[in-house]
């Protein structure tokens, strides 16, 4: 039998396969959009792709353990030490990392309502009770998270901006907070998505670390960099901390194609800039059609948005699916009249609209 904190988890719902849409409605896979998980509709960075058949003749060697050359990428990208940095098999493996290493039985997590479903996850899997505050305005209500801490709280997760509500918070809000955090309290700030914004437009993580040596950031290249199918994301934080994940990491966590790319992609800042300009005229498209159906939807940083179907959305996301559109229902973030929906291109954003039109005049 499971232990206890295990039997009470619900496995996580990932977006629904193209090729089984595909398959399910009879129709070619490339009929099918699927704008369900924040995935980059530009494909991956050619000097991404062409890192990854450098490596190919190399499948048979196990992969750089320390990941070095893409450590040092980073390192330089980002004025870090490599002491600071950790790899991880997606940032989701980071999320875990800090669970195993810093949670157990007795202590506890907190995070804000409507956040990643991967915060309680990780949390309860090792045992830990995993404390979810109400949210404001859809997004995390700082100064309540940290009221919600006592002295077994040794992690709170927080991000910026937060999937699947797309709300952010600005430095002031950031550094208000991490003041007060107590130094027993690891933070962990999870910008996934922070990529899509300007320089300058979100508080960067990455500044404050020599100033709060409890502050963990953790990143990915699975959004904006477009190579989720990899697995490879990151944590900076202080040598400390980074020591104590490298002792319960994987060995080989971080394979050596997605070493490559990411280091590759790094380089890449014209892919980037592109995917960041796709994704706010796309944010545009989708707006100005909510907005002439007459829908409200929850302003957004991310590569995707909550939009409000002022209905039981669960139906919405079956006949959308008809439609051959996936989108993601979010009932199981406490959101049961939206849907989130990513970023495509345009041609796939207006499908969406089109057929979100057809399925809500029905
Ligand atoms: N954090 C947030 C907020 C996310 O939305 C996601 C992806 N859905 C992740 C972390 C994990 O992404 P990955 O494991 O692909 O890096």
């Amino acid at each position: 039998q499971a232990v206890a904190g295990v039997q009470k988890l619900s496995p996580y719902v990932p977006g629904k396969p193209v090729d089984e849409l595909a398959r399910e409605l009879g129709l070619a896979v490339d009929s099918i959009v699927k704008l369900a998980s924040n995935e980059n509709p530009l494909g991956p960075s050619q000097k991404a792709l062409a890192a990854i058949q450098a490596e190919l003749p190399e499948l048979t060697r196990y992969p750089d353990g320390n990941g070095f050359v893409l450590k040092q990428a980073l390192a330089n990208k980002f004025a870090l030490a490599l002491e600071q940095i950790t790899l991880g098999n997606g940032s989701n493996d980071i999320l875990e990392l800090v669970a195993r290493a810093f949670l157990a039985p007795g202590l506890n997590a907190v995070f804000s309502q409507h956040a990643f479903a991967v915060y309680p996850l990780a949390t309860q899997a090792v045992g830990a009770e995993g404390r979810s505050v109400p949210a404001k305005d859809w997004g995390h209500d700082l100064p309540a998270m940290l009221a919600a801490c006592d002295a077994n709280t040794r992690v709170i997760f927080i991000a910026n901006p937060n999937n699947p509500t797309g709300t952010w918070f600005d430095q002031a809000a950031l550094e208000a907070f991490l003041d007060q955090v107590p130094e027993h309290i690891l933070v962990v700030l999870d910008e996934a998505y922070t990529e899509y914004s300007a320089a300058g437009e979100l508080p960067n993580g990455l500044d404050y670390l020599s100033r709060y040596p409890n502050l963990l950031v953790s990143r990915t290249f699975s959004k904006a960099y477009g190579l989720a199918a990899l697995r490879i994301g990151y944590a900076a934080s202080s040598p400390v901390v980074a020591d104590v994940l490298n002792r319960v990491r994987q060995p080989f966590n971080a394979n050596s194609l997605a070493l490559a790319a990411a280091a590759a992609a790094l380089t890449d800042d014209a892919y980037l800039e592109r995917s960041r300009v796709l994704n706010d005229q796309g944010m545009q498209q989708l707006t100005a059609g909510f907005a002439e159906h007459g829908l409200n939807w929850i302003a957004s940083r991310g590569n995707f948005i909550a939009v409000d179907v002022q209905r039981d959305a669960g139906p919405v996301y079956q006949a959308l699916l008809r439609e051959g559109v996936i989108v993601r229902p979010v009932a199981g973030y406490g959101m049961p009249q939206h849907l989130r929906v990513s970023i495509g291109l345009p041609e796939e954003n207006q499908r969406f609209l089109e057929a979100l039109r057809k399925v809500l005049a029905a």
